[in-house]
Formats: C-alpha cells, sequence, structure tokens
C-alpha cells in the first residue's frame, strides 16, 4: 500500500472506490498492463463490509463472508500490480478533458482516464440499536439476506417500489411479512401495490413508524409509533429489512459529470461511458435496479475494458 503515489506523470487509469466494481475494474486494467491506481477511500471496500455471509455471488458454493471476500477481491487486484491509496478524494476535474486531476489531501494525481466506483449507500433509520444489530436480524437487502429468514415473521420499513419489492420477495421465504409505512398511502407505483395487496402473506401497518429496536445480541422486536397519535408499542419479530431508499456516493462529482436527478452517474449503456471522454463509471453509483456485487463487478470489468479500448485510440 503507497500513501503517495508518484503524481509526475498522468496515470493511465484512476479507479476511486473499491468495492465489488472498482476492485474487478483494477484487477482487468492490472492485467492489460495499465498500472492502475485504486484510490479506495478510508472506509474502503464497499457495501460488502458491513455484511456477514454471501450466499450469492458464484464461485462460492459454501458462502463467503463479505468483508473476507472484498479482501480476495483487493489481493487479486494487487497481484496484478494495482496500486492502493488509503485517503479520501478531495475534490475532481472532470470538465477540463483528459489527463484529468484529482486532489488527495495536498497532492494533485493526474489520470487519463477516471472509473467512477463509489457506490451508493442504503438508508437506515439511524437507530443505535439499529446499527447495532445489522446482520443480526436487521438488513438493508432482501435479496441477500431474504434466505436466512424462512417460516419467520418479518418486517419491512418503507413504501416506496423497494419496499413492495423486497417485501414480495420475503414471502418466498417468511411466514408473514408486514410493511411499516409511516402515511396511510404508498410511494410504490400501482403494479408494485397491486403485487403487494394480492399478496396474502402481506399486511400493512400504516400510519407507523419504528422508533426503536430490541435485541442483544439478535433482533427480537422493535418499538412502534403511531405517527397520528404518538402512542408506542413493542412488536415482535424475527427480521427488520429497511427499504427506505438509496444514495448514491456521487457529491464529488456533481457539476463534473452528468448524472440523473438522484445523483446517479448517467451512462451509455451497454458500455460505461459518461458523457466526460476518458471518464467511465461502474456499479451501484450508476444503479438503483439491481444493486448486486455481482453485477457490479460485472460492470467493473466493463469500465475497465472500456478505458483500455479508450487509451488505445487516443495513440
Ligand atoms: P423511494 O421511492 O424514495 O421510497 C422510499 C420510501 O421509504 C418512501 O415510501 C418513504 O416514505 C420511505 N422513507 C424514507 N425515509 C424514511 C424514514 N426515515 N423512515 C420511514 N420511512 C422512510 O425509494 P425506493 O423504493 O428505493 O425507490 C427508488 C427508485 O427506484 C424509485 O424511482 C423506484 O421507482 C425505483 N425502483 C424501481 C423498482 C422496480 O421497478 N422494480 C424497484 C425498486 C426501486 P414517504 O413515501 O412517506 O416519503
Amino acid at each position: 500500500m503507497s500513501d503517495s503515489p508518484s503524481s509526475d506523470s498522468a496515470r493511465n487509469v484512476v479507479i476511486v472506490g473499491s468495492g465489488p466494481a472498482g476492485l474487478t475494474a483494477a484487477l482487468y486494467a492490472a492485467r492489460a498492463d495499465l498500472e492502475p491506481l485504486v484510490i479506495e477511500g478510508q472506509a474502503a471496500g464497499g457495501q460488502l463490509m458491513q455484511t456477514t455471509e454471501v450466499e450469492n455471488f458464484p464461485g462460492f458454493p459454501d458462502g463467503r463472508m463479505g468483508p473476507e471476500l472484498m479482501m480476495d477481491f483487493r489481493k487479486q487486484a494487487e497481484k496484478f500490480g494495482t496500486e492502493f491509496l488509503t485517503r479520501d478524494v478531495d475534490e475532481v476535474v472532470l470538465t477540463d478533458g483528459s489527463p484529468f486531476t484529482l486532489t488527495v489531501g495536498s497532492e494533485e494525481i493526474l489520470a487519463k482516464t477516471v472509473i467512477i466506483s463509489t457506490g451508493a449507500t442504503a438508508r437506515w433509520l439511524e437507530l443505535e440499536n439499529e446499527q447495532r444489530l445489522i446482520g443480526k436480524g436487521v438488513s438493508a437487502c432482501a435479496t441477500c439476506d431474504g434466505f436466512f429468514f424462512r417460516d419467520r415473521e418479518l418486517l419491512v420499513v418503507g413504501g416506496g417500489d423497494s419496499a413492495m419489492e423486497e417485501a414480495t420477495f420475503l414471502t418466498k421465504f417468511a411466514s408473514k411479512v408486514t410493511v411499516v409505512h409511516r402515511r396511510d398511502e404508498l410511494r410504490a407505483s400501482k403494479i408494485m401495490q397491486d403485487r403487494a395487496f394480492a399478496n396474502d402473506k402481506i399486511d400493512f401497518l400504516w400510519n407507523t413508524e419504528v422508533v426503536d429496536v430490541l435485541g442483544e445480541d439478535q433482533l427480537t422486536g422493535v418499538v412502534l409509533s403511531d405517527t397520528t397519535t404518538g402512542e408506542t408499542r413493542e412488536h415482535a419479530t424475527d427480521g427488520l429489512f429497511l427499504a427506505i431508499g438509496h444514495d448514491p456516493t456521487s457529491a464529488l462529482f456533481l457539476g463534473q459529470v452528468d448524472t440523473d436527478e438522484d445523483g446517479y452517474i448517467l451512462v451509455e449503456e451497454p458500455t460505461t461511458a459518461t458523457n466526460i471522454p476518458g471518464v467511465f463509471a461502474a456499479g451501484d453509483i450508476t444503479d438503483r435496479i439491481y444493486r448486486q456485487a455481482i453485477s457490479a463487478a460485472g460492470q467493473g470489468c466493463k469500465a475497465a475494458m472500456d478505458a483500455e479500448r479508450w487509451l488505445e485510440a487516443q495513440h
């Protein structure tokens, strides 16, 4: 690991972010002899660092712990010559064209191409006990964790498409799913609402918020509050799934590269090219739908290949 990579000449590829997308881009760029630099951020590794068992990453029939899987991604990228900088990027200038400038502390790094893979973060209720019990009954990913809740009674918080999708998905495993929504009408699209209303394993608790999460080492229940009367009560549950939205980690890039109204970076699918030639984006920073480690890794691979082709075309 380096704290101060040489910045006297422009790097071929600088990758910002070190989740599955960034580290897969690094692996492919390193194997193409592009000597990539990954600015991995102080919270390196992405969302899998906060998960426990990952059972849906192909190639690991017995599952892997999320942090271990990410350490292996990193080792594999490093083995082929990826350099890492464990710092946060303070500023980027992309609009002046290649070479691009990335500022890290007092250092300026020049890059012929940039791959943005800073991911997204699930929104949480920001309750102290909720954070303590993540992976112990509390989750923000039904696709990842639903399987562990066979024949259990679960709560899903939220009223948007994600909440309806996750609640519907969870009924494959759970005996009962209760959607807890803070208002008396859903934000979700009609078709997703209809699907959830038609599912007899799904119940709704309207005008209700989760105000505390209960359990020592494992979730046992929550405290619910009625948003109209303010009354609170305890409610036992085996699993609490948050589906209150995600935020792309794109603040650094706003105004530098085209994004949608929520800050997701726009790419020219099926490539990973952004509107700035030489700047590519991969993973959850571009993806509000799939948000899986494997889909992010696939996009990271595409971004490295796109960057390689772009560099070749410049010569
Ligand atoms: P969303 O549409 O922003 O909905 C978030 C929901 O969580 C809202 O119902 C909101 O309540 C609730 N919420 C937010 N903060 C909360 C808090 N602190 N406490 C309690 N509840 C809270 O997010 P999303 O459902 O993740 O969807 C994001 C985008 O992706 C949407 O455009 C959606 O259409 C799209 N999407 C599409 C699909 C699909 O088509 N298959 C699947 C998933 C997502 P309020 O309603 O009161 O604001």
